[in-house]
């Protein structure tokens, strides 16, 4: 085959060699990503940020292929070149599941994106797995593997899935640069120049350690700064009241959403099919928020219509001392005339920037290791302090989202107005731009 090239504005060229991989590509499956923005909600924050999983992907991919082949060609004695493959094929495939809104789909409709990228891969009907079958027949079940962690080479899994993986190295430095922000930015040409399959996984020399540093704390920011940014969570919520008001009148009134919005009916009714699932995505679903600003049901015309025009909720952070007010304040949001179901949400975003391998943990993770030249390795935390201060450390907020109305409503609060004014004035509030 010829080879194919992508053009990227985070890896230049994208190079495609293998005729599988270029199969896959063209799939069905795999073009639908094209449909599925990358960090939905947080495009109302940051607008430059309408990429879509199929550029992150092939980021992916790009990453695998250049990892694999500098094994094959400097770690012969460590790196076995049939396993390079399956790696390109993971990294491409590792978000093939995903749907629109995934997150906020998902809570609402017990769907699971791990699950139908699972399925997509082992499917017989799925174009997908037929160009996956063209390698051997037992192809698609170890890709399928790989992306579960249970395939038997840890090298490959920990290159998919780990606390520096190919998925996160492109999502940060894609995120960073789509976002407009500068926090995700590390040194990936570095870090591909010291990463070195060992037994077991993978490591990095050990004067490569300040740049895998630097991705750890790039890593931490986009999270603190951009992903778990105030405003983007309030999309999340309304999106999320909003699909679970259309699931409540859908009982009652289920001829409107056969009109109105036809293909989320089988989620609806619980039994979606993989057919079904590949059917939305982010252009379906939007036309049904669309369609649904002239409902006769006045909160679900609000909420398609807050959710269109951007008109976000406002919140507060509250911690474990002062949730006990949340419910004064839903009190307050109910008298104010709005419906607390519909009308707000706690929103949790709490992350553990990294942590050392604990196998006691119910989730232990690969810690990473800088090997030195004598093969020996070390934990990075014992050696970086910049990364020991982050081990172990969950970071992040806890929000109550509310009505922006209310903060304009003086009137209608007597006694619990001042309730409400003192929360405001011990600084809880943080009013989202
Ligand atoms: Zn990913």
């Amino acid at each position: 085959m010829k080879e194919k090239v992508f053009r990227d504005p985070i890896h230049n060229y994208i190079h495609v060699k293998e005729p599988i991989i270029a199969q896959l590509i063209d799939s069905k499956e795999f073009q639908r990503l094209r449909r599925i923005k990358q960090v939905p909600t947080t495009s109302y924050t940051f607008h430059g940020a309408e990429h879509n999983r199929f550029s992150h992907c092939l980021g992916v991919y790009d990453i695998a292929r250049r990892v694999t082949e500098i094994f094959e060609q400097q770690y012969a004695d460590k790196w076995n070149p049939e396993e390079s493959l399956i790696t390109m094929v993971a990294g491409l495939l590792h978000d093939i599941g995903h749907g629109a809104y995934s997150h906020t789909f998902e809570l609402l409709f017990e769907t699971d994106h791990e699950a139908y990228t699972q399925e997509i891969i082992t499917n017989p009907e799925t174009e997908v797995n037929a160009i996956l079958r063209q390698v051997s027949p037992d192809f698609p079940e170890k890709v399928a593997s790989v992306i579960d962690h249970t395939y038997a080479n840890k090298q490959v899994v920990q290159l998919i899935s780990s606390q520096i993986d190919c998925d996160r190295m492109d999502y940060l430095l894609r995120d960073s640069y789509y976002t407009g922000t500068s926090y995700g930015q590390f040194d990936l040409t570095r870090i591909l120049r010291v990463i070195q399959p060992v037994e077991n996984g993978i490591a990095f020399a050990k004067n490569g350690m300040h740049a895998v540093e630097d991705y750890l704390i790039g890593r931490y920011q986009m999270y603190m700064q951009v992903y778990f940014h105030p405003a983007s969570r309030a999309m999340e919520v309304l999106l999320q009241n909003l699909l679970k008001r259309a699931k409540f009148l859908y009982q009652n009134h289920p001829q409107y959403f056969q009109q109105t919005s036809p293909n989320l009916i089988p989620f609806f009714e619980k039994n979606p099919s993989l057919a079904n699932y590949l059917a939305l995505d982010d252009g379906v679903m939007n036309t049904y928020f669309q369609s649904w600003i002239t409902s006769e049901d006045s909160i679900l015309k609000d909420l398609a219509s807050r959710f269109i025009n951007r008109k976000l909720l406002t919140s507060i952070s509250f911690d474990e001392e002062n949730a006990s007010q949340l419910n004064d304040m839903i009190k307050l949001v109910r008298q104010t005339g709005f419906d607390p179901d519909y009308y707000t949400g706690i929103h949790i975003n709490l992350d553990l920037p990294y942590d050392v391998y604990k196998p006691k943990s119910n989730k232990p993770r690969t810690q990473i290791d800088i090997a030195e030249k004598d093969g020996s390795k070390e934990e990075l935390s014992a050696l970086s302090p910049l990364v020991a201060s982050l081990s172990g450390n969950i970071h992040g907020d806890r929000r109550f989202y509310f009505p922006k109305e209310m903060l304009q409503t003086d009137d209608l609060f007597t006694q619990d107005k001042v309730n409400f004014q003192k929360f405001i004035s011990n600084g809880h509030l943080t009013s989202t731009p």
